[in-house]
């Protein structure tokens, strides 16, 4: 229970030293709170004054809260209480679309999700599609109609033009589709757009266990294969291709579309495992439910495939990992989260791979399977938590 005054201070105005401050606040109270103001002063190295005006405005616009009953009372002094992220009220959405799937989420401040839904992404012109996919965005927000919902992230493979609004997406036949105006027309929120797997590496980074590391390396395998770097808390994107990893060579004779042989996506997309499955006569369509199923039931040539996999995605992640050297490695994508079994493989493959001596074996995203609607509602969040004021100015005239 919130014990400010709902009126509080005239809010500061976005942009500029206010709002850089009200980040460093927020950005204290996320990753150690709850935190008295007299303890953020200290980790951010701003003044109790500016501290307090932040808090307070942060309070108003829904974001912190005070926590009365974890107040200390010392033995001087006022007694002091404690601040958190205030995670009851606003909510973040957001829309992964895949080359076969398409996920929406809405989350809270925190990055859990509160609920979602997935559908087959509609193969239709682009328009359509995104008509489709607003719907069930429509249908999604009411499952939390309490919450007030602050944006629509969306996080796509692809080249994404984060300034323009613009998707690319070969495997899904896009050009220049203008996203962004299409589903904030159909939505009547404001949309956020980014490429998919910086926006799972800033979900680590903001969202991952303990502090964030230095530098982070993420890797993503599905049905499109992924890399992003975040070096201090940002992930790096570029002119929008940064991270196409689709055709790194890692070996073997899997046929590309692009005309080679031994890309790391023509060797370890779900497409690309469950064709070599069919045609190896595991399993009769193109699915990896089956060949999970097959695997399951014993089948020797459904495991293989599947090590083959773990394997390949290995070799890939250290020859990223020795070209970056980052602190930390960390894995996502079901073809890594629905394939427990086969983590040891990849690991072990990693560890025969990789040149540079120390450091330690990648982890896990702790997102699982959610790891793509946590993503894109982090479209939302990342932009909230690096610029409150800007982001809640036009909710908030
Ligand atoms: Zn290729």
């Amino acid at each position: 229970m919130t014990t400010l005054t709902p009126a509080g201070p005239p809010r500061p105005r976005p942009g500029g030293v206010r709002e850089a401050n009200a980040a460093l606040v927020l950005g204290a109270i996320r990753q150690e709170g709850p935190l008295s103001r007299a303890a953020i002063s200290r980790r951010v190295s701003l003044s109790m004054a500016t501290v307090s005006r932040q808090v307070a405005a942060l309070a108003e616009l829904g974001l912190v809260r005070e926590v009365p009953e974890l107040t200390r009372h010392g033995a001087i002094g006022r007694p002091r209480v404690p601040v958190d992220i205030d995670d009851s009220s606003i909510a973040a959405c957001g829309v992964h679309i895949g080359v076969t799937t398409t996920t929406c989420g809405l989350a809270d401040l925190r990055g859990g999700l509160l609920c979602s839904d997935r559908i087959p992404t509609p193969r239709s012109a682009p328009e359509d599609a995104l008509a489709t996919i607003a719907e069930r965005v429509r249908a999604l927000l009411r499952c939390r109609p309490e919450r007030t919902v602050v944006g629509l992230g969306l996080a796509t493979g692809g080249r994404v033009d984060i300034a323009e609004g613009l998707v690319d997406h070969d495997r899904l036949g896009w050009r220049a589709v203008p996203a962004r105006t299409l589903l904030e027309s159909a939505t009547g929120l404001p949309v956020h757009l980014d490429g998919h797997v910086p926006a799972m590496a800033n979900a680590e980074v903001l969202f991952g266990p303990g502090r964030a590391p230095r530098s982070l390396l993420y890797f993503y395998a599905r049905e499109v294969v992924g890399v992003a770097i975040a070096v201090d808390g940002r992930p790096h994107r570029g002119p929008g291709r940064a991270g196409d990893i689709a055709h790194l060579p890692i070996g073997g004779d899997q046929r590309c579309r692009c005309g080679r042989t031994g890309c790391l996506e023509a060797t370890v997309s779900e497409e690309a495992v469950t064709r070599r499955a069919v045609e190896a006569g595991v399993i009769a369509e193109p699915d990896m439910r089956l060949l999970g199923e097959a695997d399951d039931a014993g089948d020797p040539v459904a495991s293989r495939l599947l090590a083959e996999r773990a394997q390949a995605i290995g070799r890939a992640v250290a020859m990223l990992r020795d070209v970056v050297d980052p602190d930390a490695v960390v894995l996502g994508g079901q073809a890594i989260t629905d394939a427990p079994d086969y983590v040891d493989d990849l690991l072990h493959s990693f560890a025969a791979h990789t040149a540079l001596p120390g450091g330690e074996l990648p982890a896990i995203t702790r997102f699982g399977p959610d790891v793509q609607a946590v993503a894109a509602c982090t479209s939302v969040l990342g932009r909230l938590y690096g610029h409150p004021y800007a982001l809640l100015g036009t909710e908030n005239p």
